[in-house]
This record gives structure tokens, C-alpha cells and sequence, in this order.
């Protein structure tokens, strides 16, 4: 049984912008952003339940053992992982939503959602992701350059999503993003359950045949 809401998975390298693409997709739509937990600490301005759920290590692993996580990877040394009877719930009750989680990640949740729709954000240069993983003050230069390593190693497994946006400016990525959930929302196989449920007259009948 398909679930009712779509699941969209945007990932990318550390760098590509996911944060902020997500943010802005938030404020203008009434998607649902899954809140992942994490063992690392929080950073300056982050808020426990909207940021993330910031747990300790045996917390953490409790709630692996529990079986608690769609997901979960370790990233840098901190573990990440996405609870899953939230995400759960707001798929039966057909909502859109989405995940903002890394590559590992995605590739994981791929496995159980084959039908969830997965976006690869890019920078746009790696010139560029460079500037933007260096701007960033919580790291230290050994943790910049791996992260740095990694983004190149990742930007390989694009080929295992459905979508590429490029993240040369936020307004043009989130137009992007939001066109893609758009059409997606405009399958016929999406379409011909919300017809079938309405059961109305001749489309009805169409499609049904
Ligand atoms: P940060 O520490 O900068 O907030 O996040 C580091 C990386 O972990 C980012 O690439 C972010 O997308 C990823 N991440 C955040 N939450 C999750 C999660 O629940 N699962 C996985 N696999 N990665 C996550």
C-alpha cells in the first residue's frame, strides 16, 4: 500500500546550501520538515525541537536499538538520524514531507521509500562550495578540509536521485524544488488514487479503465 503524502529527500554535499533551500521552502509552503536528532552539540541560535533533537550518544543508541530511526549515519563524528513515526504519520495523513539529510542517508532511505522523490542540491562551482564550507565559523581548518574531501567524493552518487538543482541563488533553487513537488503531485499515479477516492463520473471512469 502506497502512502498517501510524498516524501522528498534533499540531500547534497555539506555546503550545497540544504539549510537554507529548506528554510526558505518552509516559509513558503506547508510542507513538513522532519527535525532529526543528533548527539553533536548544539551551535549558537539553534533550538532543541526545531533545530534538532539533540540527545547524548546512549540516547542515541537506545533509540537505534528501539528501532526508532528510518535513517541514521554518523557524520564527522556525531550521529544523525531521522525519527521515524513522525515521518510516518504525516505520509498516511498525505502530507509532503521532506528530509534534509546527507548522502548516506538518502541512499538509505531510498532502500525503504523507492518511491520517495530524491533531489541532489549542488553548488555552484566547487570554487564556490569552498567559500561556503570556509565562511562557515563553527569549523575547525582539519574539519574544513574534510568536509571539503568528502563533498567531491560525494557529488558522485548523483546519479542515484531523480532530480539535480543547482543552488546558484535560493530563490531560483526553491522555485526548482517547488516545481518538481508540483509535478510530482501531478502524476497520473498519484492523480488516479485522489480520482479514484473522489470517484467522480468520466475521469473516474478513464483512468480506472
Ligand atoms: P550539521 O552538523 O551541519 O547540522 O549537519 C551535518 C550533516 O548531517 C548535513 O549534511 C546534514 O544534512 C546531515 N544530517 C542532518 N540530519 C540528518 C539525519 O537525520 N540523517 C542523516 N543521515 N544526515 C543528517
Amino acid at each position: 500500500m502506497k502512502n498517501k503524502g510524498i516524501l522528498i529527500v534533499i540531500s547534497g554535499p555539506s555546503g550545497a546550501g540544504k539549510g537554507t533551500v529548506c528554510k526558505q521552502l518552509l516559509d513558503n509552503n506547508t510542507y513538513w520538515l522532519s527535525v532529526s536528532a543528533t548527539t553533536r552539540t548544539s551551535r549558537t541560535g539553534e533550538e532543541e525541537g526545531k533545530s534538532y533533537y539533540f540527545l547524548t550518544k546512549e540516547e542515541f543508541n537506545t533509540k537505534i536499538e528501539q528501532g526508532d530511526f528510518l535513517e541514521y549515519a554518523e557524520n564527522y563524528g556525531n550521529m544523525y538520524g531521522t525519527p521515524r513515526s513522525k515521518v510516518m504519520e504525516k505520509l498516511d495523513e498525505g502530507q509532503v514531507v521532506i528530509l534534509e539529510i546527507d548522502i548516506q542517508g538518502a541512499l538509505k532511505v531510498k532502500e525503504s521509500f523507492p518511491d520517495g522523490i530524491f533531489i541532489f542540491l549542488l553548488p555552484p562551482s566547487m570554487e564556490e562550495l569552498k567559500h561556503r564550507i570556509i565562511n562557515r565559523a563553527s569549523e575547525t581548518p582539519e574539519s574544513l578540509m574534510t568536509r571539503f574531501k568528502s563533498a567531491y567524493k560525494e557529488i558522485n552518487y548523483i546519479s542515484k536521485y531523480n532530480y539535480a538543482v543547482i543552488n546558484d541563488t535560493v530563490d531560483s533553487a526553491v522555485a526548482k524544488v517547488e516545481s518538481i513537488i508540483t509535478a510530482e503531485n501531478c502524476r497520473v499515479d498519484r492523480m488516479k488514487e485522489k480520482i479514484l477516492d473522489s470517484k467522480e463520473g468520466l475521469i473516474h471512469e478513464q483512468l480506472y479503465d
